[in-house]
């Protein structure tokens, strides 16, 4: 039996290794030995730049695709120790919504089958049940009945993503992963929907890991942060403490990149030029070297391993012992 303190998602040394294209035997390590704890109730959000395997991780951590290395738990059981049946049942508790959600909704469904779908698949209620269900999803989303013998093209990208939100929570999963759940989206309907996870995260009892190359995209929800780089988390801090100031050198840069609202104060994304620069995999030393203002001798050689520096606030960076 799980303890009470047993975290909902536990990774350890996480790897994964993609083939590199073209040449034979020859492989590319996207992920990197990421260790990370998700407890119950958090928003946890996992930024880091185009590249920098935010999505690789979460397929990771949902068994969406095979780790090449280290143990995924969820709520402390290893996922890998499970046959495939008990696996497809425990993907009940644990969801995923895409960044396209365009591409991520089968067009020949209308909106009621992309519902039932799931309820199907996992033998839930009646007939009668299930189509209870699906209004009241697209009630929890905010989506007109009107819209439900609508296809994914009949709609807004807006009305795309609540649907995609509607069917990943369709289950009532405990752990829903966003990845970029904003980013194919309308500024004008960004919020919107940042607004209505924070309600559904709510209403449902969720945790949500929400996947973002902005900080800005997350900074107003997120209860704790985890800054990837290069296949790793290079910093992870509770959020109030990360955005009092960030340790990681590419982490203040990240925060100095965000986009300021307060018209008083200068907008600083012109900082931008050291976050926007061409992304090459670093073989030796900390991976950010190339690119850090900070940069000293040792970072040419070795790989800063995470530190915690205080509770709950890691840092990869030699800057800090
Ligand atoms: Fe910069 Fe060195 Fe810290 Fe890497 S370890 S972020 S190069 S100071």
């Amino acid at each position: 039996m799980p303890m009470m303190d047993t975290p909902l998602l536990r990774v350890r040394a996480l790897c994964k290794d993609f083939p590199y294209r073209g040449f034979w035997g020859q492989s590319i390590r996207v992920l990197d030995g990421i260790s990370m704890e998700v407890h119950s109730g958090e928003i946890r959000a996992i930024v880091g730049e185009s590249g920098s395997g935010k999505t690789t991780l979460a397929r990771c951590c949902l068994r969406l695709i095979e780790p090449s290395g280290g143990t995924v738990e969820f709520d402390g059981q290893d996922l890998a120790l499970l046959n495939p049946g008990a696996l497809r049942a425990k993907r009940r508790e644990f969801q995923m919504v895409f960044q396209d959600p365009f591409a991520s909704l089968n067009p020949a469904m209308t909106v009621e089958e992309i519902l039932r779908e799931p309820l199907q698949i996992h033998n839930i209620g009646t007939r009668e049940f299930q189509d209870r269900r699906i209004r009241e999803l697209m009630n929890d989303v905010s989506l007109n009945e009107s819209l439900i013998k609508r296809r994914p093209a009949q709609l807004s990208g807006g009305q795309q993503q609540r649907v995609g939100i509607a069917r990943g929570l369709a289950l009532r999963p405990r752990l829903l992963v966003a990845d970029e759940p904003v980013s194919a989206l309308d500024v004008s309907v960004q919020a919107q929907i940042l607004n209505l996870l924070a309600n559904l995260k709510k209403r449902y009892g969720l945790t949500l890991i929400l996947i973002s190359h902005s900080l800005y995209a997350v900074h107003y929800l997120c209860t704790t942060i985890s800054v990837m780089y290069q296949g790793r988390i290079i910093e992870e801090a509770p959020a109030a403490t990360f955005f009092k100031g960030p340790r990681h050198p590419y982490s203040r840069i990240l925060l100095d990149a965000m986009p300021v609202l307060d018209l008083t104060k200068p907008n600083p994304t012109g900082t931008l030029k050291t976050a926007d620069a061409p992304v090459l995999r670093v073989r030796q030393g900390c991976a950010f070297h190339p690119r850090c203002p900070q940069a000293f001798a040792i970072c040419r050689d070795r790989v800063p391993l995470p530190a915690e520096i205080n509770p709950g606030e890691r840092v990869a960076c030699f800057l800090y012992g």
